[in-house]
């Protein structure tokens, strides 16, 4: 921070993940002065994600990123897996168009990666520097303090992930109800490159990812993961925090079923135990997005739960909102105009950009999906695996016999009612997201 003159900068970003940072290349890229403080002893080695990075809007950040970024495996093959008490069904898309598919990354490294690019460009990095609180004049934003000084900039952006108590302390965001977040807890583990291409069906570099619903997050809004690195996998979940209290679930027992289920536990065997941690998902979606701009100050990424977690976006999100509130600063340091009007120009941007877009056409997904999940992630998970059961059982009894029974015990099991709501939940969704 030795470079800062008398404490104040043109721009400030709290927060050294993938918004802060693209947020604070572009501000630099323009030729302005720009801070990132990292609480972290390094951007990424206190992030936590599946995952997968995703190629397009990562090019958008770091047009090379391909050829020098440190990459795990190219993502060739995705899987959605249907997990019963110890049966699966699997539908598997391998890629067509490599260019738009994701990578997986190790977050440690990538971030990492991502802040040194951003060093090389101008941004000046203060790493393990919490800032603790936001410095307010007059109703504007115009610093922060750390745990040992102020620092004073023309405009502030909170890129502090998912928890974002500087949004709280100015009123922006309420404290995040349980339902509005999934608590996630993962493992890496390791397993010989030759073993994973066998175990995964794939060659070099290619990778994978398992989506997994039901088994042991059935009837909760929850997932499972699985992602292929070079020697190790990543497998985990994520559950809403209002289920795992209301049922007092340990997500880690949860993950411990989900290794042990018989078409999981193959794919990991012999693997050793690298690193465990947990974090949390924003969840809200649309209806919970934060006020996004004021005088001196613009949020970005996880903080403004910025997260689409249907298709397992997030990181994305994150760039591309950093990016937005990156170009809004350099539009407003060119004016000398930080007032709320002017920074407003950022959620204005947002909202022309597929981030709004896409987490509009979801809106009403988490309302439905919390109303109806027994059934959405329960029920009709179970009788999935109920009809391949009886479609590929050959035990002599007479087919149509079979499929009467089935459809009978469909129809009684959930009751007609049920049955019936479910339908106009599904035809509500299906509307908000393809009409209105
Ligand atoms: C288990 C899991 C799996 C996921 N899988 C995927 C996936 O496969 N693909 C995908 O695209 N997304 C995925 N996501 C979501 C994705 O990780 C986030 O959306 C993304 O990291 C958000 O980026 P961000 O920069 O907004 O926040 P973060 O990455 O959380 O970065 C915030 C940074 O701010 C720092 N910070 C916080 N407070 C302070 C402070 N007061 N002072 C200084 N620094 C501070 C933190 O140390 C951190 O480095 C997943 C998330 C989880 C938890």
């Amino acid at each position: 921070m030795n470079e800062i003159r008398n404490n104040k900068t043109e721009v400030i970003v709290v927060g050294g993940g993938p918004a802060g940072i693209s947020c604070a290349v572009t501000i630099a890229r323009a030729g302005h002065e720009v801070i990132l403080i990292e609480r972290g002893s390094f951007s990424g080695s206190k992030n936590v994600f599946g995952g997968a990075i995703y190629a397009q809007p990562t090019r958008e950040i770091f047009p090379n990123f391909e050829k020098e970024a440190p990459i795990e495996r190219l993502n060739v093959e995705h899987k959605f897996a249907i997990l019963g008490e110890d049966d699966s069904t699997v539908i598997s898309y391998r890629h067509k168009d490599l260019r738009n598919t994701g990578y997986s990354v190790i977050r440690g490294k990538f971030d990492r990666w991502m802040a040194e690019e951003a060093k090389k460009e101008g941004v000046i990095i203060a790493e393990e520097t919490v800032v603790r609180e936001l410095i307010i004049e007059n109703e504007k934003v115009v610093g922060v303090k750390t745990e040992l000084e102020e620092y004073y900039a023309d405009i502030v952006v909170l890129a502090d992930g998912v928890n974002s108590l500087l949004a709280k302390q100015i009123g922006f965001r309420e404290t995040i109800e349980p339902k509005d977040v999934a608590l996630s807890v993962k493992e890496v583990i390791k397993l010989d490159r030759e073993k994973i291409n066998e175990r995964f069906n794939l060659n070099d570099d290619e990778g994978c990812i398992y989506e997994l619903f039901g088994g042991p997050m059935k009837g909760m809004l929850g997932l499972g993961f699985l992602y292929t690195n070079k020697d190790s996998v990543s497998i985990g979940l994520g559950v809403g925090l209002d289920a795992l209290c209301d049922k007092n679930l340990k997500p880690y027992e949860l993950l411990d079923k989900l290794k042990e289920h018989p078409s999981i536990s193959p794919l990991i065997k012999d693997g050793e135990l690298l690193e465990y941690s947990a974090h949390l998902i924003p969840e809200g979606g649309y209806k919970k997005i934060p006020t996004l701009s004021g005088a001196g100050v613009m949020i970005a990424g996880d903080a403004a739960m910025l997260v689409n977690n249907l298709h397992w976006e997030g990181t994305n999100l994150a760039m591309i909102s950093g990016k937005l509130a990156g170009e809004t600063a350099v539009t407003a340091l060119a004016k000398c105009d930080f007032s709320e009007k002017m920074l407003a120009k950022y959620p204005e941007a947002l909202e022309k950009s597929f981030v709004m877009k896409d987490l509009r056409t979801y809106r009403n997904l988490m309302d439905e999906a919390h109303n109806r999940n027994d059934s959405f992630m329960g029920y009709y998970l179970e009788q999935v695996n109920g009809f391949f059961n009886m479609f590929t059982t050959v035990d002599s009894i007479p087919k149509r016999r079979k499929f009467r029974r089935f459809i009978f015990d469909f129809v009684r099991k959930r009751n007609i009612i049920e049955l019936f709501k479910d339908a106009i939940s599904a035809f509500k969704l299906f509307w908000s997201i393809l009409i209105k």
